[in-house]
């Protein structure tokens, strides 16, 4: 019996396994990472394609059949099966990824395995087709939105199969695409917390034009209180330079890369809503929010949308902003 919970659904076309596998561009020299192996339909053509299958799979009753499955055949000590979370697991070096994965992990599984270090030649994966959808999603497209933008930031990602519910066993409710993604190289180097909070914001209202959205008072205030901790700390900063016994932490408002992790829901929280929330227009005119307006005039952005902007785009006017002294993090 499978796991809904775990996302078993079992590819059961031999002839769709196929087409992923051919696809993938395997090399011989190749080692591959598979997540959820599963019965192990998949695994075994990668075996035949490939050096080494590196296979991650949560459920200990589907490790001892995919071990029971490939024993005693020549393929056995090609495959190396880490029964675990992959989500908890430290990924080994890889050179390729193929993998059906269970839907509810896309999300952290596509930004842990862009996270990885050193980075891969490209990963496969079969998604939920919405989701799918949103990775490949091109500016202006519906499905474009916060988690398309930090993907295309770290990876080039095409749409490569569509595949119907039949497929599986059982089949799933919704359909699914497979996906090639491939990481940049070299990667676009951007702070995460700034990055993330930016795009936190611009995508509040993706359909609203970056002017209202930088005039709304949460978001000057927040932006506000950003710039002051950090006019306050560059004075002390001044006032301390060979003090070296200063008791002030700098390092945190630098250019750290704690905390490379990202956490990117695609609940659809980006949609457009047309309740006014009292925060939205205007507040009284300041010094301040004109400094904002006039980053947003000087890139020529203020009638510009979220929902229409391309990554270089998004990148510009946050150096804009970072260079005004306007931070997010
Ligand atoms: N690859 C197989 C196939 O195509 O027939 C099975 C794919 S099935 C959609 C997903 C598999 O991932 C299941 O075997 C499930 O037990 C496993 N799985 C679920 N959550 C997991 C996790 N967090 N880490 C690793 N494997 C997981």
């Amino acid at each position: 019996s499978f796991h809904k919970s775990k996302g078993q659904h079992i590819l059961k076309n031999p002839m769709l396994v196929d087409s992923i596998v051919q696809k993938s561009g395997i090399k011989s020299t190749d080692v591959i990472l598979e997540i959820g192996p599963g019965t192990g339909n998949l695994t075994k053509k990668l075996l035949e394609c490939g050096k080494m299958v590196i296979a991650v799979e949560l459920d200990p009753r589907m490790v001892l059949e995919l071990q029971r499955r490939f024993q005693d055949t020549p393929y056995s000590s090609r495959l190396k099966v880490i029964q675990g979370d992959v989500l908890k697991t430290e990924l080994p070096y890889f050179d390729i990824c193929v993998a059906n994965i269970p839907y509810q992990i896309s999300s952290p599984l596509t930004f842990k395995l862009l996270n990885h270090q050193p980075s891969f030649r490209c990963a496969i994966i079969m998604f939920q087709r919405e989701f799918a959808m949103r990775l490949v999603a091109q500016p202006g497209d519906k499905l474009y939105c916060r988690l398309t933008v930090n993907t295309q930031l770290l990876a080039r990602v095409s749409h490569l199969l569509k595949v119907g519910k039949n497929n599986f066993r059982p089949p799933p409710k919704v359909d699914s695409s497979v996906v090639r993604i491939e990481p940049r190289k070299p990667r676009i180097e951007v702070k995460q917390k700034e990055w993330d909070g930016f795009l936190r914001i611009c995508f509040n209202r993706k359909n609203k034009t970056l002017g209202s959205i930088f005039r709304q008072k949460s978001v000057l205030s927040l932006l506000e209180k950003n710039y002051k901790t950090l006019c306050a700390l560059n004075i002390l900063q001044q006032g301390s330079a060979d003090n070296e016994d200063s008791a002030f932490d700098y390092s945190r408002f630098g250019n750290s890369n704690e905390d490379q992790t990202m956490e990117v829901d695609d609940d659809g929280d980006d949609e457009e809503m047309d309740v006014e929330d009292g925060d939205a227009e205007e507040g009284e005119a300041s010094e301040f929010k004109g400094k904002v307006m006039g980053v947003l005039k000087e890139g020529d952005f203020e009638e510009k949308r979220s929902s229409k902007l391309t990554l270089q785009e998004f990148l510009y006017l946050l150096s804009l902003f970072n260079k005004a002294g306007i931070h997010f993090s």
